[in-house]
């Protein structure tokens, strides 16, 4: 068989040793559409479980232009001169590489891009989020293997990616732009509510002091939301990623907040409660693949849909004529 051509327990290996090149390839199968090559991914997953589930994983969301990339390649390389090593992934479903900024892109990481103790994937070709936050999933868990201890993941504040990657994540990151004023109402109420650190960027220059305004202002904001908090309060800071000012803040920040879940547990429910979520979006995703890869469904589907737009055939019928086409 061509699975047979894969040598699984051989690319483990050399994942196991930190081998760039085999670890490309691993996401390459977890990435791709051949079925072949999702079963390599999944058995090169299982087989290295034990080596998995170390690293600290935060989640970085903000708007375009707020400074992703600009901040992570200065953290991360602050990151890696500390002896870590970091991984830079994307979550970006609408990405089809036209237009707009293309997230985890290597020029826009310049410094990261030729550190050696850094590894950056962008984001899986577009999808539904679903289909991108599994590959991306399993991404986590090879670069793991592989010896990174520190996964950035990162994602536009725009649609439900963020709370996909807040999901994946162990803490989670809202870049936010001064002179938040007016932004603020423009702001999903939902980003601030999965915030664990808000950090306002460009604190630099004439920015400094709207900085301070906006940081207040979303202070205010998170008192307002935070009614129930568990073992981490959500907290507020300025940094600048270009000037490299309070990156330290942001990181120790970042691992006080682990560090406080760690001890009241919830690290370990939170971790534990992500893997079931993924076992079912991995369901999930199987059903949706079936629909696709059935003619019969295929041609169907479309026509269901027609009629339960336009009211004709109810949604509840429509279903079930899916799931018996499926062969329930
Ligand atoms: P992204 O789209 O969120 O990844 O944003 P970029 O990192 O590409 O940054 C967008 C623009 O903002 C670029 O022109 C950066 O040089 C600039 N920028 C990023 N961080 C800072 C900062 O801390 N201070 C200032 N003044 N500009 C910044």
């Amino acid at each position: 068989s061509r699975r047979g051509q894969i040598d699984v327990a051989a690319l483990a290996d050399r994942i196991r040793a930190g081998e760039r090149a085999a670890l490309a390839r691993a996401i390459t199968f977890a990435e791709s559409r051949r079925a072949d090559h999702r079963a390599a991914a999944r058995e090169l997953v299982q087989s290295l479980l034990d080596r998995t589930g170390g690293a600290i994983r935060v989640g970085i969301t903000g708007v375009p232009g707020v400074g992703k990339s600009t901040t992570i390649d200065a953290l991360g390389s602050r990151l890696t001169s500390e002896g870590r090593k970091v991984a830079v992934l994307a979550v970006d479903p609408s990405s089809k590489r036209t237009g707009g900024s293309i997230l985890g892109d290597k020029t826009r990481m310049r410094r990261l891009a030729h550190d050696p103790n850094a590894y950056i994937r962008p984001s899986p070709s577009a999808g539904t989020l679903g289909g991108v936050a599994a590959k991306t999933r399993e991404t986590m868990l090879l670069v793991e293997a592989a010896g990174f201890d520190v996964i950035l993941v990162e994602t536009v504040g725009i649609g439900q990616s963020e709370i996909t990657v807040a999901d994946m994540t162990d803490v989670f990151v809202v870049l936010m732009l001064p002179g938040a004023g007016d932004e603020l109402q423009g702001i999903k109420k939902g980003v601030l509510e999965i915030a664990d650190l808000i950090a306002v960027n460009k604190a630099d220059g004439d920015g400094e002091a709207r900085a301070r305004d906006a940081a207040s202002d979303y202070k205010a904001a998170l008192r307002i939301l935070n009614a129930e908090s568990g073992a981490w309060t959500p907290e507020v800071l300025t940094i600048s990623g270009r000037e490299d000012l309070r990156l330290d803040t942001l990181w120790s920040r970042v691992e006080a907040c682990r560090a406080a879940r760690e001890k009241s547990g919830e690290f370990a429910e939170r971790r534990a409660r992500q893997q079931v979520r993924w076992m079912w979006d991995m369901v999930e995703a199987r059903f949706r693949e079936r629909i696709v890869e059935d003619d019969r469904l295929a041609a169907r589907v479309p026509v269901l849909e027609a009629e339960v737009g336009s009211g004709d055939l109810a949604p509840t019928v429509a279903a079930d004529e899916i799931a018996k086409l499926l062969g329930f």
